[in-house]
């Protein structure tokens, strides 16, 4: 049977394949973001290490909220997500580099360096779809803003460790 046309999608007013590579970009994205944020939050040592964890987990669940909001986008826009992990690490923005050290600054210091790529990368992508694509926008400000509030999380986090180690 034909598929009934979908007035929903003829309202994005921007090329929608242009749209998807785009969106399948930053789920990748949030894939390593979430699994970085797992694995830290297990192998986290030093001071503050409980309290540490507990944000970092609560992050690594944020992001993957991220990955199913932007997939259930990319499928409504007619896309597929990326089908492989292994496509995740190619198509990646932000990326991500081995956590070395599991000293709980070093940790800190690496996650804060994601997420202000990620705030950089969903600040461009709302400019791309402001006015031409509301649906898409709202979801790219919704995460940008738990973005942002990870980002801060983590300053004051890493704040509140350096006056222990301080004092
Ligand atoms: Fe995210
Ligand atoms: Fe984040
Ligand atoms: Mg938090």
């Amino acid at each position: 049977m034909e598929q009934a046309t979908r007035v929903g999608i003829t309202i994005v007013g921007i090329d929608t394949q242009e749209l998807i590579k785009t969106l399948n970009r930053v789920y990748a994205d949030e894939w390593i973001a979430y699994y970085q944020y797992w694995l830290c939050a297990k192998l986290v040592e030093g001071p503050m290490r409980v309290e540490v964890a507990a944000e970092l987990e609560e992050h690594a669940r944020e992001e993957h909220k991220h990955a199913t909001l932007l997939a259930d986008r990319i499928i409504q826009l007619g896309g597929t997500p990326l089908l492989k992990p292994a496509d995740w690490h190619t198509h990646a923005g932000c990326g991500y580099d081995a956590t070395r050290n599991a000293y709980v600054q070093a940790v800190l210091e690496e996650n804060l360096k994601g997420e202000q790529c990620a705030i950089q990368t969903y600040h461009r992508l709302l400019a791309m779809v402001d006015g031409k694509d509301p649906i898409t926008y709202d979801i790219i400000l919704s995460i940008l803003a738990d973005e942002v509030e990870h980002e801060h999380d983590l300053v004051r986090l890493l704040t509140s460790l350096r006056k222990i180690q301080t004092t």
